[in-house]
């Protein structure tokens, strides 16, 4: 049964939108619950080197894939580190390629970049947790991440990941710091955490918050490449900071 304020919206709409667009809107609502959260993963089939595509939901952990060339049948495990953030990323790209929904493209991207970061956040507080000896408490973690508005959060979690946080990681990688000064001008060493909000959250809340939706295609790109930067810094530091627990 939908909750009253479903209703009342549903109202709303009735008064607004002619029958047919009802119907439309009734069969979009059905399909969507159907397919719940999609991402589209490309892949390759090993032995006779067919490319494809395959829709997994976000939550899925393996599935398998048929290729369309030969007919080969194979089960594919995701990777571990295949985690939220990056198949959201993968749904940003979507939208941005094949459906060429710019706003939708980059309130994923920027989706992708909260979320993982979320679950860098859970996933460190509970080891920290597990080596002191302290019992997890998640309802007490989701309240301390429910606190935290994007740029605090960016920072706690690469201070968990690296002593010094996103900055001194940077300053310790030469590499990862040309890449930043020759390849990203939006993002300056000494500002990152800003500089991503500024980037990739900015852009978004004009989208939730303001129903801003003049950004075009060089604009949902540019969110996508920094958001998926990011998303790869943070993996990287997640695999430094796995390393010290061995
Ligand atoms: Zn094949």
């Amino acid at each position: 049964m939908a909750a009253p304020h479903d209703q009342a919206f549903h109202e709303l709409s009735l008064s607004a939108v002619p029958p047919w667009g009802i119907l439309i809107y009734e069969f979009y609502s059905a399909l969507r619950q159907e397919s719940v959260m999609q991402v589209e993963l490309p892949m390759k089939c090993g032995p006779c080197g067919t490319e494809g595509k395959q829709s997994i939901r976000v939550d899925a952990s393996s599935f398998e894939w048929k290729c369309p060339g030969c007919g080969a049948t194979a089960y594919v495990v995701l990777d571990l580190d295949l985690t939220i953030g990056f198949l959201l990323v993968e749904r940003s790209r979507y939208e941005l390629q094949e459906k060429r929904d710019y706003a939708l493209s980059i309130t994923m991207a920027a989706f992708a970049l909260d979320c993982e970061l979320s679950r860098l956040f859970i996933k460190w507080t509970r080891i920290a947790d597990l080596v002191a000896g302290r019992q997890f408490d998640a309802a007490k973690c989701e309240r301390e991440l429910k606190r935290l508005k994007f740029i605090p959060k960016f920072k706690a979690v690469a201070e968990m990941l690296y002593p010094g946080g996103i900055e001194a990681y940077v300053q310790q990688t030469p590499a990862l710091a040309a890449t930043i000064q020759q390849k990203f001008p939006s993002l300056h060493i000494g500002s990152l955490a800003e500089d991503f909000h500024k980037a990739v959250m900015k852009p978004r809340n004009a989208i939730a918050h303001e129903g801003d939706l003049h950004f075009d295609k060089k604009d949902a790109e540019r969110c996508l490449s920094i958001a998926s930067f990011g998303l790869n810094i943070f993996r990287d530091m997640d695999l430094e900071r796995r390393k010290l627990l061995i």
